[in-house]
């Protein structure tokens, strides 16, 4: 697996992520916070949904936007959480990863492995994934 250190796109990136999340952030119900760059260079965000029995991570929140707004081709997403007046960069879920492999297994994924910051391609998250058969004729 390929673990690349960051650059400056890739802090604008998670500065975006922060952002949304401390406009956003509501105890339980908003906690996390996601951004995605598109290849037409554009960011688009979303928060975390908490709610009773589905609850949307900020991730899918923030791809749905960028499909919503045209939007194909990911370049690269990250997710942040708050921690006192922190805002620590998050691993994806297991079901984020699966989402990923699925819409962007080429794009970048900016995570935390332990506390270090660092990005790889999404597929590279999911070894052995399961590959969805959109059928898109
Ligand atoms: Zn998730």
């Amino acid at each position: 697996m390929k673990f690349l250190p960051l650059d400056s796109e890739d802090q604008k990136l998670i500065e975006a992520a922060r952002e949304v999340l401390r406009r956003n952030y509501r105890p339980i119900r908003h906690t996390v916070g996601a951004a995605v760059l598109c290849s037409s260079g554009r960011i688009y965000t979303g928060i975390n949904i908490e709610a009773c029995g589905y609850s949307p991570c900020a991730e899918p929140i923030a791809i749905g936007a960028a499909f919503a707004h045209g939007e194909r081709d990911i370049l690269a997403i990250v997710a942040v959480c708050k921690r006192g007046n922190e805002y620590p960069v998050l691993s994806p879920c297991g079901n984020c990863r699966q989402l990923l492999v699925d819409y962007a297994p080429e794009a970048m994924v900016i995570f935390n492995d332990n506390g270090k910051i660092l990005k790889t391609q999404a597929r590279n998250l999911l070894p052995g994934a399961y590959i969805t058969d959109f059928d898109d004729g």
